[in-house]
């Protein structure tokens, strides 16, 4: 029988991490999960844990995971030390990072570090330590497998990184695509959640409507295939088929295309190089799909997309700087305290006055990632 591929899910009770389960569960006969990592959802992962029968269960709440382990072999791990422990686990082949936040920039280097293979799906590992990151995947041969459609599309297309001229990152254009810049500045957290395409988290789902989600993949897409950021190009691509592109240095684009679905990225992402029958094969076709839109992003509706590039040519702490500022600023927003148009503003605000660091190290990056967000905390709390 063909060896199972054992993995470990950190953020396994997010969008990302239920989606994985999805496809596990479809997939069971190809993969064995040796841990189970989630946050504060003690409850889905207790019925994660019964369901899928990991040797390891790790939480973040301060009630204990009570039962979860009656009559079973599950360990229980709890916080930053848990994921320490499966990540330093090389049982794992490979361990999806799935959280959301900073929380996963420390347990993908520790995984790195121990030679185990890493899908991507958090943002925050490569905005924040890009550098630091891809320099010791190198160094340790370990492969990053994205799972952000996009750059799992640009994954996909790329044969030889030396003949590619461009990437070409799609963006839906999120909920306010076709809105003014008056409307969007009235814009509820109801309109900002609604997006058209995709269904995320709350955090990532604002960023889309801001479009700032398309600017932390430039950021991502530039550390992971080592592209110049002026051969980094964006596309509004309202229904959300093409998923991204590249061009090859003779003209030829190269395209995945493939339903607006989290579960094919997922599925590539843990599966890679091998492809199997998944959630959704067979179930794309070109004509339902009708008609695919592309237009130039208007960056003046979306100056976020502008700011994330001069963040990422910067280098060092700007992106640390941008990521924390939006991130407050977006927090914000969920909470009613500020206008959607202003998460840009503040953000810019905080940016400019932020005193890069180049080449910092990992914990220079958390201090200014602290710094920043007690900044940007303190010019809204002043407002
Ligand atoms: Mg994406």
């Amino acid at each position: 029988m063909e060896k199972k591929r054992k993995i470990s899910i950190i953020g396994s009770t997010g969008s990302i991490g239920t989606q994985a389960l999805e496809v596990i569960e479809k997939l069971h006969d190809k993969f064995e999960i040796i841990a189970l990592a989630g946050g504060n959802n003690v409850e889905l992962l207790k019925k994660q844990a019964e369901k899928f029968k990991p040797k390891y269960v790790c939480h973040n709440s301060a009630s204990p995971l009570n039962g979860a382990d009656r009559g079973k072999d599950i360990k229980i791990l709890h916080g930053a030390d848990g994921l320490d422990e499966i990540c330093s686990n090389k049982e794992n082949d490979i361990i999806l990072v799935a959280c959301s936040g900073k929380i996963g920039l420390k347990p993908t280097l520790k995984a790195i570090e121990n030679g185990i293979d890493i899908a991507l799906a958090n943002k925050e590992t490569l905005v924040m330590a890009g550098d630091i990151v891809m320099k010791k995947a190198h160094e340790k041969g370990v492969n990053i497998i994205p799972v952000d459609s996009e750059h799992c599309a640009i994954h996909q297309c790329i044969k030889d990184i030396n003949q590619v001229e461009k990437l070409i990152i799609t963006a839906s254009g999120g909920p306010f695509l076709h809105k003014t810049i008056d409307e969007m500045k009235q814009a509820t957290v109801k309109e900002a959640l609604a997006h058209p395409r995709w269904n995320m988290g709350r955090k990532i789902t604002v960023d889309s409507a801001t479009l700032m989600n398309k600017g932390l993949e430039i950021i991502e897409a530039h550390h992971l295939f080592g592209i110049d950021y002026d051969d980094i190009e964006v596309v509004v691509h309202p229904q959300s088929i093409v998923h991204s592109a590249i061009e090859y240095k003779d003209g030829s684009v190269v395209a995945q295309i493939g339903l607006p679905s989290m579960h094919i990225p997922i599925q590539y992402a843990i599966s890679y190089p091998e492809r199997f029958e998944g959630i959704k094969s067979k179930s794309f076709s070109f004509a339902d799909a009708a008609r695919l839109d592309f237009e130039k992003p208007d960056f003046e509706k979306f100056p976020s997309v502008k700011l994330a590039y001069q963040a990422g040519k910067t280098g060092g702490t700007a992106t640390v700087c941008l990521n924390a500022a939006n991130e407050e600023a977006v927090f914000a927003f969920l909470e009613g305290k500020i206008k959607l148009y202003q998460i840009y503003e503040i953000t810019k605000q905080i940016f400019d006055s932020h005193e890069v660091i180049q080449n910092p190290t990992i914990d220079e990056i958390f201090a200014v990632d602290e710094a920043v967000r007690k900044l940007t905390k303190d010019l809204i709390q002043n407002m």
